[in-house]
């Protein structure tokens, strides 16, 4: 058995999964300014000779200055910037209209009137579970991202990224470039270095404010709120909401920026989770990087036959880094992979002839290929991708037809709790009920109630006695709750009978129903 175990031991692995535990068991780790001792003394805490341990228990922060760049994704950054925070400040100003009763504003969080609108969509309290399906929604679609090309959340798309970026730009146009910017810094107070200071803090809070402000136009009518809080007469938490949205936004972009995605965010820790060995980073091609060198150096390697990679450490793609990582160490928590330093490192590779790509949306696995002569596959089709974009149909379908099916009425019933029944003086028994009824269109209409289930009684809508008729008049877009006593005149009614209230809508014959019990003592 032993032999056997051993064997298996040796026994080469096959696939994806040895190739990597092949990197993982051949690379060399030596944590920067670490010095490790092997079979330290033992020490007597009791010792006096107990070293002090100076060493802080956080990392001070390195202040980012990242450089501007230009290339494709630089470009893909900047479109998808301005059509997020465009769609973010214009949408409350869309209008549609819903007719006479109803609000036209096309995206409103009505929480007085407890209504979402969303363009043609109206959501009522009751049907939060959209909500629930679109919170699932939106989990599969970032996992999908995450299984196809890593943190394209977050290097494109997260709040926190796309403010940051926008931040940093102001930066650069106020205190100049990286270069410019550290000299500045550097170089103690001047007159111009606070003007800069002063104009860069400015604008910062003036974007902070704008965000501040377009979040709570998706509370109320967009430019109803603005005049109002242009003439002081907006109710006090729309300023405070303001006001708090103000400082997180301007503290977060503007100061904190990386540190959010280090140490705030628990998304970079699950993802990393549930990643795998074919999802696309943006990787250090360290099979055509290494060993790398100046220019100068490589070519008289090159020109004596002698290995010599591409990266030529000119620190560009650092440079050009807003988390401030250096991608050539590999697989960091701190990339969000935004891609700049594929633009930084195209655009060095240029200059000197080299082919472009040395960094790249790439995994370890097709670099272990193309060092063993292989083709490189990328497998976007896999068991998870398939799952998460088959989730994502079977809720989106489901949302869709639920919303296109759905009734413009409902009726819902709550039985009395106490008493459960009374015992009227002719004998018969009377159970009482809450029901409220919704009407969803934005015009008033009038209902009848019956009841099925329980035959030879009576029901009751008390206070809508209308001509004989039971008829409630419920306004347009609104609910209304009626009581409804129920009558039985049987001698000896079952412990429980389960009924059935149906609602009419009088004019068009649109139904809805509610279930629920008659109630008598047990044994009649
Ligand atoms: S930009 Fe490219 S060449 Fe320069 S250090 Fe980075 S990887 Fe090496
Ligand atoms: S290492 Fe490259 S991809 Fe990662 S955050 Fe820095 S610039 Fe973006």
């Amino acid at each position: 058995m032993a032999g056997q175990a051993t064997k298996a031991a040796e026994a080469p692995c096959e696939g994806a999964d040895c190739k990597l535990f092949e990197l993982a068991r051949s690379a060399e780790v030596k944590p920067a300014g670490v010095k490790v001792i092997s079979d330290p003394p033992p020490l007597d805490p009791a010792a006096d000779d107990w070293p002090e341990d100076d060493t802080p228990l956080y990392e001070a922060r390195r202040k980012v200055y990242p450089q501007r760049v230009h290339g494709l994704y630089r470009r893909i950054k900047w479109a998808v910037l301005c059509v997020t925070l465009g769609i973010y400040y214009v949408t409350p100003f869309l209008r549609w209209d819903r007719g006479p009763n109803a609000p036209d504003q096309a995206v409103l969080l009505d929480l007085p009137n407890r209504r979402f609108y969303f363009f043609f969509i109206e959501i009522w309290p009751q049907e939060v579970y959209y909500l629930t399906g679109l919170l699932i929604i939106a989990a599969m679609a970032l996992f999908l991202m995450n299984a196809l090309a890593g943190r394209i959340w977050c290097g494109y798309l997260c709040p926190q990224t796309v403010w940051t970026d926008l931040f940093q730009t102001i930066e650069r146009w106020c205190e100049g470039d990286r270069r410019e910017h550290l000299l500045r810094d550097r170089g103690g107070w001047t007159m111009e270095r606070a003007a800069r200071l002063a104009s860069k803090h400015f604008l910062w809070l003036m974007v902070a404010w704008w965000t501040g402000g377009a979040w709570v136009l998706y509370f109320a009518d967009a430019p109803t709120l603005v005049r109002d809080l242009a003439t002081l007469n907006a109710p006090f938490v729309a300023y405070l909401w303001i006001g708090i949205l103000t400082l997180t936004t301007y503290t977060l972009a503007g100061f904190m920026r990386e540190q959010v995605c280090l140490y705030m965010c628990p998304w970079p820790r699950i993802q990393a989770a549930l990643t795998d060995e074919y999802a696309l980073n943006v990787t250090y091609r360290h099979d055509r990087g290494e060993p790398r060198g100046s220019v100068k150096k490589s070519t008289a390697l090159r020109a004596q036959g002698l290995p010599s990679g591409d990266c030529i450490e000119c620190l560009q793609c650092v440079h050009v880094c807003p988390t401030g990582v250096d991608i050539r160490d590999g697989p960091n928590l701190g990339c969000i992979q935004c891609g700049l330093c594929i633009d930084a490192c195209d655009a060095v590779m240029a200059k000197i002839g080299r082919p472009a790509r040395l960094i790249a949306y790439d995994t370890d696995l097709s670099i272990m290929d193309r060092q063993e002569g292989k083709p490189t596959i990328h497998r976007f089709v896999r068991m998870r991708t398939a799952l998460y974009v088959a989730i994502i149909a079977v809720v989106g379908g489901l949302m869709t037809f639920t919303l296109a099916t759905r009734d413009a009425q409902s009726v819902s019933v709550i039985h009395d709790r106490n008493p459960i029944f009374v015992r009227l003086s002719d004998g018969a028994l009377r159970n009482g009920y809450t029901v409220r009824i919704a009407n969803k269109r934005p015009e008033r209409r009038e209902f009848t109630l019956s009841l099925s289930g329980l035959a030879g009684s009576l029901v009751d809508v008390v206070q809508t006695r209308d001509d004989g008729r039971f008829v409630v008049e419920v306004g347009p877009d609104q609910t209304r709750e009626i009581r409804v006593l129920v009558t039985d005149y049987v001698d000896f009614p079952p412990a429980s009978t389960p009924i059935t209230f149906h609602l009419y809508d009088t004019a068009t014959g649109e139904r809805a129903s509610a279930s629920d019990y008659f109630r008598a003592p047990a044994g009649g």
